[in-house]
């Protein structure tokens, strides 16, 4: 090598030397690009509302991913470090502890977030920090065929396990996360011991075996399949303000009672999110799930699926949801709940429970 080569090649290792460390340096000093790259299992035509008042007010554009929960997971799952998520909502507290566990969320300190969601409705921090915050809440009643059951005998949970509704039961699957966190809320308010028990008889009581989601549930129940079954609050209200006839007819047929009233309140579950781990843009990701506990948007994100705000201070206008009237609701932490999943899906398994 003479001297004019040993030159080029020396420039040409000062040039790529500088710009290994020019990229990151100059990319620090690029502001964060006006978009944030949204995972979401809502798939409400109302939440559109949402997503296009917050680009009006902050000039971020939001690029959607619907999926399902399960969808959601798999992708993030196989995306790893290379995700392009900034956030992720989920519904249901089992869901949401799960992708804590799995890792897909990161530390968030937010004075705003945490003065406006009550303590009971978001996630500790993880050894991490990573936490996901409750965003809308829905409670799980109890609804039954007025002609074979007499709303007295189905108040609480419990009384569903009782001798007195052998045969009369229905529910979706047991290993279905709104029935494994009502199972957590239960095994954190009366112990395992006597979760199972209770299981045990829901198992013996069962007019069919589980199958089907809440609104056939219901409608198994207007049928007379069923005398009593419990579903999520926003299938009923949507039965409930239908005008076609078929769900006129099933909504005649059936009454609902809200559970729990005289002990511990009716089982309350959220939908929620946070920040994924990797986020490319964290700032917008931040400022987005901010956006989403301001009163203005905890309007449209409960409405859009006849849910409650999770910020008590803001009270909406449900047609919907004031027809399933006042209620006592559970106060358990619903990072509890999430917990309790794996200790909820033993006892389905010793218990028989599909
Ligand atoms: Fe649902």
């Amino acid at each position: 090598m003479n001297t004019q080569q040993t030159f080029r090649t020396l420039t040409i290792t000062v040039v790529l030397l500088a710009a290994c460390f020019a990229v990151p340096l100059s990319a620090q000093s690029v502001p964060e690009a006006k978009e944030l790259n949204l995972y979401s299992a809502r798939h409400y035509k109302t939440d559109e509302a949402l997503y296009s008042d917050f680009t009006k007010k902050t000039g971020i554009k939001i690029n959607r991913i619907e999926a399902d929960d399960n969808a959601l997971a798999e992708r993030l799952k196989s995306e790893g470090a290379n995700s392009p998520a900034d956030v992720i909502l989920m519904v249901d507290a089992a869901r949401l502890w799960r992708a804590q566990i799995d890792g897909f969320f990161k530390p968030i300190n937010s004075k705003y977030l945490d003065g406006r969601i009550p303590a009971n409705l978001r996630s500790k921090p993880d050894p991490e920090g990573s936490t996901w915050f409750g965003l809308s809440t829905r409670a799980r009643l109890v609804v039954y065929n007025k002609d074979k059951v007499k709303p007295q005998d189905v108040d609480t949970y419990e009384k569903l396990a009782e001798p007195m509704n052998k045969g009369k039961v229905c529910t979706r699957s047991g290993t279905h996360p709104y029935m494994l966190s009502l199972i957590g809320a239960m095994i954190e308010r009366r112990g395992e011991a006597a979760t199972e028990e209770w299981a045990r008889g829901m198992v013996a009581n069962m007019a069919r075996p589980p199958r089907g989601g809440d609104t056939d549930q219901i409608k198994a129940v207007a049928s007379g399949e069923c005398g009593v079954a419990l579903a999520n609050s926003y299938y009923l209200v949507r039965l409930l303000r239908s005008n076609k006839p078929e769900d006129k007819a099933v909504v005649s047929k059936i009454g609902f009672v809200w559970p729990n009233q005289k002990t511990s309140g009716a089982h309350i579950n959220i939908a929620g999110g946070g920040v994924a781990k990797n986020a490319p843009h964290p700032k917008a990701a931040l400022e987005f799930l901010e956006y989403l506990a301001s009163d203005s948007a905890q309007e449209y994100f409960a409405n859009g699926n006849n849910e409650w705000p999770v910020v008590k201070s803001v009270k909406i206008e449900n047609e919907g949801l004031k027809m399933l009237g006042p209620f006592k609701a559970e106060d358990i932490s619903v990072a509890a709940i999430g917990r309790n999943q794996i200790a909820a899906q033993r006892i389905l398994d010793r218990v028989g429970y599909k």
